[in-house]
């Protein structure tokens, strides 16, 4: 797991640990990696056409 600063005060600096940023004491908070951006939603297939 990694982590990154709330306010993205350094950017996209990672963490290794849930700490909190040296740099503006906010709570780091965890990255989710397997987050997929273009996950197939099925549902969509579904809509039913206006006619
Ligand atoms: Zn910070």
């Amino acid at each position: 797991m990694k982590y990154i600063c709330q306010t993205r005060c350094e950017g996209d600096k990672i963490y290794t640990k849930p700490d909190k940023c040296p740099e503006c004491g906010m709570p780091l908070i965890a990255v989710q990696k397997d987050t997929d951006p273009v996950k197939e939603n099925h549902d969509k297939h579904r809509v039913v056409p206006a006619s």
